[in-house]
């Protein structure tokens, strides 16, 4: 069993997760193998965390937020960025899978605050929040409040001022999620690609 404190309260909100029965209506989540829940994946010590709208099916069969799918995507940045997918820490607004992969619910993203609270602000605390898709956005905004966070515009670009207290602001970036981009021409994904994975390197430079 470990000893960092962290590791430890991760564990336990992870517990939480699996056995939170929240959301039961209209759809009942977090049925095993149904609906069920992954917790935050990857390595909490990360400068840099992905927030996603809600697990897809092979997501909660992998228990791994985007595995597959436009998840693909997000690998060719981790990829550019000279980044392992575990080196990054990655989570989703609510965190099951809604049946056939349907929108979340706004009293269920409501439900599932607290929990996605704990991760990123209690125990992971990145410099460089990404939030993909309107729901990520919707809950990270109300997860840091403007002045507390600085938004970042997309197309991403370097700021002009390098962070100089690492501790001092959380960024934030939003851009278009990964599955509109895959319906895109490969020189508009090959963009997407290479601004994502620059704004990747910048929030592990931005700490070193
Ligand atoms: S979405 Fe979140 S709050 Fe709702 S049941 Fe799943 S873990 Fe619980």
């Amino acid at each position: 069993m470990t000893t960092d404190p962290r590791q430890r309260r991760k564990a336990a909100l992870d517990r939480r997760i699996k056995a939170c029965r929240k959301c039961d209506r209209p759809d009942r989540l977090n049925e095993p193998g149904v609906t069920e829940s992954a917790p935050g994946f990857g390595s909490i010590d990360s400068p840099v965390g992905i927030v996603g709208e809600a697990l897809c099916q092979a997501c909660m069969e992998k228990q791994e937020p985007f595995f597959g799918g436009s998840g693909r995507v997000l690998d060719r940045c981790y990829e550019r960025a000279g980044r392992d997918k575990t080196d990054l820490f990655i989570t989703n607004s609510i965190h099951c899978h809604p049946p056939d992969d349907r929108d979340p619910y706004p009293h269920e993203t409501d439900n599932c605050a607290g929990f996605l609270r704990i991760e990123l602000r209690e125990i992971v605390q990145p410099r460089l929040v990404i939030g993909v898709g309107k729901f990520a956005r919707a809950a990270l905004l109300s997860l840091y409040p403007y002045p507390e966070a600085r938004e970042l515009n997309w197309p991403f670009r370097v700021p002009r001022s390098r962070m100089s207290d690492p501790s001092e602001l959380t960024y934030l970036l939003f851009p278009p999620h990964p599955y509109w981009i895959m319906t895109r021409p490969p020189p508009e994904r090959e963009k997407y690609v290479r601004r994502l994975a620059r704004a990747i390197e910048w929030g592990f430079d931005a700490v070193r």
